[in-house]
């Protein structure tokens, strides 16, 4: 009998298993911990890849074993006529989860044309319930735009539905119970993030991270003790998951002082198909230029697989490691080269 394939792994045998998609670098929002800066480089606009060029290479992940893709960017949102690619990437039949995570400001218009399209998951980011506070912090007015999307999203049948917090010292870390009652009483699950030195973070400092220890400690104090739950599979997802002692389900992503590149399966593509292996990598691996020259399937996934099973990629883990930790790059460096961007590469 033949053997099925063998899955592919890299140099620390762990597997191709899932992909974010950055279909914009373009947001509509300027989060200080993602976007400070007053201008950016964007990516030129012939060279941002079509949804049929994308759902192609997406094809050629998942005949190398990917599962999973999540849309990002930039908003995901912002890209014209959406529900178009999540309607070409549902064809794909060996996609067993297609996600999406996005600030909300345009879900509430969006939300039913996406489920319909086959979008399965959402995942919501809401750092503050305070309209003042997204206003400084995220320099928009429209706080309502993302509670309706939110709650758009729930309508249309995203549940449960994941909220994204970043939690931040001085700006909204008094407000990590507040947003578990607010997830609670929407019957989302809340996933807390330390606050990374990635790209794009050009004010990060050590001392603005509230750590996981410190976020549980802080929940522990308010609701008794807190129970960790198993991880699902050997592939560990970005959040470790805990539960509240009435059981109430909620993560935590803590890539800055738990890093979890040991497991760590995902790799992310930029809107002009710049595939990374990491978070952190400086540089990425080209797949616009071989698609829009006339290679075929074989020969894209040959480069991809190839090009995986050579990776030795342990960004945070090397972030943890670094004395004197500081921000990753600063601004000039970012101008010079705007896929090392958070907002390109996707969170
Ligand atoms: N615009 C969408 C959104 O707001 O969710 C998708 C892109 S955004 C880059 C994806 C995620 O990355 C968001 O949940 C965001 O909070 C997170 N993120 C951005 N910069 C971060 C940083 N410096 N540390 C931790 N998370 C960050």
């Amino acid at each position: 009998m033949p053997q099925p394939p063998s899955p592919l792994v890299d140099t620390f045998g762990r597997p191709l298993g899932s992909l974010r998609l950055s279909v914009t670098d373009r947001c509509n929002m300027r989060c200080r911990y993602c976007m400070p800066e007053a201008d950016y480089v964007w990516l030129p606009r012939a060279s941002i890849l079509t949804f049929e060029e994308m759902a192609r290479i997406v094809g050629v992940f998942t005949d190398l074993g990917v599962t999973k893709v999540r849309l990002t960017g930039g908003e995901p949102l912002l890209r014209h006529d959406l529900p178009t690619l999540v309607e070409l990437l549902a064809q794909n039949r060996a996609l067993r989860d297609l996600a999406m995570t996005t600030n909300g400001l345009l879900l509430e218009r969006e939300a039913e044309a996406l489920r319909r399209a086959g979008l399965q998951r959402i995942t919501v980011s809401l750092d503050s319930l305070r309209p003042d506070r997204t206003l400084a912090f995220a320099r928009t007015p429209r706080h309502a735009d993302i509670l309706r999307g939110i709650a758009a999203a729930q309508a249309a049948g995203f549940r449960p539905l994941k909220l994204n917090t970043v939690v931040i010292r001085g700006y909204n870390d008094d407000e990590i119970v507040a947003l578990m009652e607010f997830a609670r009483a929407e019957g989302a699950e809340l996933r807390y993030i330390e606050y990374m030195d990635v790209g794009g973070a050009t004010g990060w400092s050590a001392e603005q991270v509230v750590s996981q220890r410190e976020i549980l400690a802080r929940l522990a104090e308010q609701y008794g003790p807190i129970t960790p739950l198993p991880a699902p599979g050997p592939v560990q997802a970005p959040a470790e998951r805990f539960a509240l002692p009435d059981g109430t389900r909620f993560g935590i992503i803590a890539s800055t002082t738990q890093p979890f590149c040991r497991t760590c399966d995902r790799s992310r593509l930029t809107a002009d198909g710049t595939w990374y292996l990491c978070l952190y990598a400086a540089e990425g691996i080209d797949l616009r230029d071989p698609l829009r020259s006339g290679a075929s399937d074989e020969e894209l996934r040959e480069l991809i697989r190839s090009t995986w099973a050579q990776r030795t990629d342990r960004g945070a883990e090397a972030r943890l490691a670094a004395p004197d930790r500081g921000a990753l790059y600063q601004i000039d460096s970012l101008r010079a080269d705007p896929r090392r961007e958070m907002h390109t590469r996707g969170g």
